[in-house]
C-alpha cells in the first residue's frame, strides 16, 4: 500500500505543484513516519538529480565586524561571538582557500563578505579575484554572496564571470522584522530580483529555528519558489553565544530531515543544500539528509567548523551518491579492524 506521501510525491512527478497543507503535512508527520517521507522524497531528489551530490565551498572574504543586527549572525552588530575578524582577503589568498575547496572535490565555490553590501570598490575587488579564479579554474561555478546590491552591481559581477548570487530571504516576511530591524524583507527580494534580471542564478534560502511557526516555515519556502530560487541553502540555526539566539535549540533532527523534505516536495527540482548547522542539527541522520538534498557545504562554514572534509566526501560515497563534476567513483578501503586495547583483559578502562 503506497503512503500519502508516496501519493504526493506521484502527484507532484505528474507535474503537480504541492500546496501549503501538502507541505505542512510533510512537516507535522509523525517520527513514525520519518522514513515513509524520505522514501516518497528521495523519489523527486532522483528524478531530477540522480545520484549527483552537488559541493560547495565557502571562502569568507571578510569577517565579522557587519553593521547589520541580523539575530542570527555571529557576524552582526552587537554580537560578541568570538569569531575571526578580518577586513577583505587579498587576490591570491583568496585563490589559495578557494583551490583548496576545488582540490577537495567543489564544483562550487561560495564567494562570500560581510556587509550590509558592496561599495563600487569592493565590486572591484571581487571581479579582479573571479577573473582570476576562472583563469586558473576554467570550470568552476562562482557564486558571490556580498548582500544588498545597489543598480548596476549585478550585472558588473555577471559580466566578470560571476554565475551565481546568494542572498537568503532566511525566514517567512512575516517573521522578518522580529530578527532583522537594519534592512527590510523587501530589501532582501530586491536583490534576489536584481540578481535573476541580470542573468545571475538566484540562490536564496532559509534558516529554521529562528522561532519561526510551521505555518511561516511553509510561508518562507513558497516565497522561495515564487522568487524561482535555482539553489536553496536550509541553514539550520546554530545559537552562537554572545548573540540574541543564544540556547535557542528548537530543532531535532528529525524535524530537520522533514525540512528538507518539505523544500523537495515544494521545490521538486532545486538544488536543496543542506547548509549551515547540518553536523550540529541532523547529526547521525546526516546521511538520511542526503536522501533528499542533493547539495552541501564541503568543511567549514562562514564562522565555524564543520566535520572534516574528508568525512562529508566519505558519506557521500558510502551513501551511494557521487559528487557532482567528478566522474570516477572511488571505492574507498575500510579502515583495518582497531585490535581492542582496552576494557577486560586489560588494565586500561572500558570504552562505555
Ligand atoms: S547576515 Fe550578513 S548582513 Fe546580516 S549581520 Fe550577518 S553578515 Fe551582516
Amino acid at each position: 500500500m503506497s503512503s500519502t506521501f508516496d501519493q504526493l510525491a506521484d502527484a507532484v512527478l505528474a507535474g503537480r505543484a504541492a500546496a501549503a497543507e501538502d507541505a505542512l503535512a510533510v512537516l507535522r508527520a509523525d517520527d513514525a513516519e520519518l522514513m515513509s517521507v524520505v522514501a516518497a522524497a528521495s523519489r523527486l531528489r532522483r528524478a531530477h538529480f540522480g545520484n549527483t551530490v552537488k559541493v560547495n565551498y565557502l571562502v569568507n572574504l571578510k569577517s565579522g565586524l557587519c553593521p547589520e543586527n541580523c539575530h542570527y549572525c555571529s557576524q552582526a552588530l552587537g554580537s560578541n561571538a568570538p569569531i575571526l575578524k578580518y577586513s577583505w582577503l587579498s587576490k591570491d589568498e583568496t585563490l589559495r582557500q578557494a583551490g583548496a575547496g576545488l582540490q577537495g572535490g567543489a564544483s562550487r565555490v561560495c564567494l562570500v563578505s560581510s556587509g550590509r553590501g558592496p561599495s563600487h570598490r569592493d565590486i572591484d575587488k571581487v571581479t579582479e579575484m573571479v577573473g582570476a579564479l576562472k583563469s586558473e579554474h576554467p570550470d568552476v561555478e562562482v557564486c558571490a554572496c556580498l548582500g544588498l546590491l545597489s543598480d548596476g552591481q549585478a550585472e558588473r559581477l555577471k559580466d566578470a564571470g560571476v554565475d551565481a548570487y546568494n542572498h537568503n530571504i532566511n525566514t517567512a516576511e512575516s517573521h522578518h522584522d522580529s530578527i532583522v530591524q537594519t534592512h527590510t524583507y523587501a530589501d532582501r527580494v530586491d536583490t534576489v530580483d536584481k540578481a535573476r534580471t541580470a542573468g545571475l542564478s538566484p540562490c536564496s534560502g532559509l534558516i529554521a529555528g529562528l522561532g519561526e511557526t510551521d505555518e511561516q516555515l511553509v510561508e518562507a519556502l513558497f516565497a522561495l519558489r515564487e522568487l524561482e530560487s535555482d539553489s536553496i541553502p536550509v541553514n539550520f540555526l546554530m545559537p552562537f553565544d554572545g548573540t540574541p539566539f543564544e540556547n535557542t535549540w528548537e530543532l531535532s533532527p528529525a524535524r530537520c530531515v522533514k525540512i528538507l523534505a518539505m523544500a523537495r516536495f515544494v521545490c521538486p527540482d532545486r538544488e536543496i543544500r543542506i547548509a549551515g548547522g547540518r553536523e550540529m542539527h541532523l547529526r547521525s541522520l546526516q546521511p538520511v539528509a542526503l536522501q533528499v538534498a542533493n547539495s552541501l557545504f564541503l568543511g567549514d562554514y562562514l564562522t565555524s567548523e564543520g566535520q572534516e572534509a574528508e568525512a562529508d566526501l566519505a558519506m557521500i560515497r558510502d551513501s551511494g551518491f557521487v559528487v557532482l563534476g567528478s566522474e570516477e567513483e572511488i571505492a574507498q578501503r575500510p579502515a583495518d579492524p582497531a585490535i581492542r586495547r582496552r576494557g577486560a583483559g586489560t588494565d586500561v578502562l572500558p570504552n562505555a
